[in-house]
Formats: C-alpha cells, sequence, structure tokens
C-alpha cells in the first residue's frame, strides 16, 4: 500500500526530490519555511500544509532537508515541530547533510513517540536532485529501509543501506574527506602544471583516463583550466560539511590533516568574499600564496 509522503524543507535539493516524488505519481504534502517556495509544487499537485507538525500528523512518513544541525532541531521541535505531530509507526527520513551524533539524539527523540528514523544524507547535487539520479546512503534497521526504499527510488539511482542509525552522516562525511582531498591534488597539479608552462587542456586529457583520473579532475578541471568559479557546491556549504568532518574525528579519535588544512585554505577563501563560488576555487588559496595564476 502506497504511504502518504511529506517534504520539509523544499530548497535547491529538496524541492527537486519532492517533484521528482510527485513525478512519480505519490501523494506528497510539503511545508517550507518560506511559504513561497511551496507554490510551484502545489501547482503541480502536492498538498501544502502550514506547519512540520501537520505534514507529520497527515503523513506516515516525514522527509526532511534542511541546511545544518540545528536546523532539523528546529522543525523536530517546538509546538509546530515534527515531534508534535508524530504517531506511533511513523517513519522520520533526515536527508540534511548533519551531525552524526545530533543524529542519534534525534533519532531517539523520534523513537519515544514510537515512531522511526532513517538517516538518508544525498550527494550528486543540484543535477541531481533535479534530474532524480541522486547516491543515497542510508543509516537505520532494516524493515524501515525496506519500507522507504520504493519512495527514495523516486529521487536516487544509488541507494546504500549502509548500517545502523548515524551511519549515513558518518558516510556522508566520509564522501566530504574524499571530495576535498581530490580537490586539493588537482589544484596542485594544475597549478603545477602551469609553472611548468604545459598545455592545460592537453594534460587534463593526458592524465584524465589514467591512475590519476577522478570525477573531480574531469568535471571540475575543465572549469579551472578556463577560471569558470561557477558552483556546483559552494565553498560555504563544502565548510558546513568539513566542519562537521572535524567534529566528528574529534569525536572518534581519528587523524584528518588533509581535511584540517582544506578547512583553513577555504576560511582564508571565505574571508575574501570567495565563499558564494565553486568548491573548486580552492585553486585560489595556491595561487594567492604562490603568485601563479591558472590559465593566466
Ligand atoms: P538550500 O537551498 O539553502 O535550502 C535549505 C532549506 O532548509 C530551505 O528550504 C530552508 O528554508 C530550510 N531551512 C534552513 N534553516 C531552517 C530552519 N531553521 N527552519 C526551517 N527551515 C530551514 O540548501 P540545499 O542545497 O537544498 O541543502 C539542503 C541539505 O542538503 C543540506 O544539508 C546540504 O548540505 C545537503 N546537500 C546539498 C547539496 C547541494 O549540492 N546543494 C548536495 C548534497 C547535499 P527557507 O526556504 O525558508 O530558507
Amino acid at each position: 500500500m502506497s504511504e502518504k509522503i511529506g517534504f520539509v524543507g523544499l530548497g535547491i535539493m529538496g524541492s527537486g526530490m519532492a517533484r521528482n516524488l510527485l513525478e512519480k505519481g505519490h501523494d506528497v504534502t510539503v511545508w517550507n519555511r518560506t511559504r513561497s517556495r511551496t507554490e510551484e509544487l502545489a501547482a503541480a499537485g502536492a498538498v501544502a500544509a502550514d506547519s512540520p507538525k501537520d505534514v507529520a500528523a497527515s503523513c506516515g512518513i516525514t522527509m526532511i532537508c534542511v541546511s545544518d544541525t540545528p536546523d532539523v532541531e528546529a522543525v523536530l521541535h517546538g509546538d509546530e515541530g515534527i515531534l508534535a505531530g508524530l504517531s506511533a509507526g511513523d517513519l522520520v527520513i533526515d536527508h540534511s547533510t548533519i551531525s552524526p551524533s545530533a543524529t542519534l539524539r534525534f533519532a531517539a527523540q523520534v523513537e519515544d513517540a514510537g515512531a522511526s528514523w532513517l538517516d538518508a544524507p544525498v550527494s550528486g547535487g543540484s543535477e541531481g536532485a533535479a534530474r532524480g539520479t541522486l547516491s543515497i546512503m542510508v543509516g537505520g534497521d532494516d524493515a524501515q529501509f525496506d519500507r522507504a526504499a520504493p519512495y527514495l527510488e523516486a529521487f536516487g539511482t544509488t541507494i546504500t543501506h549502509v548500517g545502523p542509525i548515524g551511519s549515513g552522516q558518518l558516510v556522508k562525511l566520509v564522501n566530504q574527506i574524499l571530495v576535498v582531498g581530490t580537490q586539493l591534488a588537482v589544484s596542485e597539479a594544475l597549478l603545477f602544471a602551469e609553472a611548468g608552462g604545459l598545455d592545460l587542456e592537453k594534460t587534463l586529457s593526458a592524465v584524465k583516463g589514467g591512475a590519476a583520473g577522478s570525477w573531480m579532475l574531469a568535471n571540475r578541471g575543465p572549469q579551472m583550466i578556463v577560471r569558470d568559479w561557477r558552483p556546483g557546491f559552494t565553498i560555504d556549504l563544502q565548510q558546513k560539511d568539513l566542519r562537521l568532518v572535524l567534529e566528528a574525528a574529534d569525536e572518534l579519535g581519528s587523524p584528518v590533516p588533509g581535511t584540517s588544512l582544506v578547512f583553513q585554505m577555504y576560511r582564508a577563501l571565505q574571508r575574501r568574499g570567495f565563499g558564494g563560488e565553486g568548491n573548486h576555487a580552492l585553486v585560489k588559496a595556491l595561487e594567492e600564496m604562490s603568485g601563479l595564476e591558472l590559465g593566466g
């Protein structure tokens, strides 16, 4: 039997995900703090609720996709929050990227209401949300994963049940460590090529198919060599995720020297006003230090 799906948080990611649920024929109720953002989805057939509480009260499954840990806290708690509307047997799925340890706390609060929790952060950017091709890493128990899977398939193509509650968020942070480590390597390599007087386009073609190839090199390399800093993912959002990595690594006692370095480089770029640029603008920090300029 098909369940009613609630969606709380219609930003860049949430609006695409909710639209895909509607397009696959699901019964969707939405809420967003800025109400005007619900209009397009309401026109496409969604019900616009007055509060997160009303979403949870009218739906068996409530999905959340808001910015950060305090924002998940805000939509869960209070007189108008999701917790106030939950019934026994309901399911809350959090698609936001937030703290793994806060996730355990939120899940326990939801379980106190007799409901269940899955943490299901996503990767694949705004394009993935719009096209329904996201990667989704899910933490929670088997039965709830099986219950959620048909709905997650509306906007995800790689859906992996990675372990118990909290492990979805941890895997998302693993993803972010890999993203910024690769970004630093691509930045260093391209600036080195520039210093050596190489043709940057030919250099990219020569190395991208070999052992050094990566998504970052293939997709952001061509943007970097023509100094196109338009964001797929902004430095400001990347920094939020790196803060989560550094906090979790501290709690776990796991060393992350490379990620710490990139965090400080992005911080310097934020101070210079580059927070709205794509995360591949990391190379600008090396340019500042060296006086070299990519494509210069
Ligand atoms: P976004 O476009 O900035 O949207 C943020 C959403 O959260 C908006 O709906 C906003 O409501 C809502 N929100 C923020 N604070 C709130 C609060 N205190 N109370 C209620 N609602 C609040 O962000 P996004 O790009 O969709 O990202 C959402 C999540 O997905 C983040 O955790 C992000 O890290 C993750 N993510 C993003 C990408 C990406 O490429 N963008 C990729 C993977 C994962 P308003 O409309 O009222 O501001």
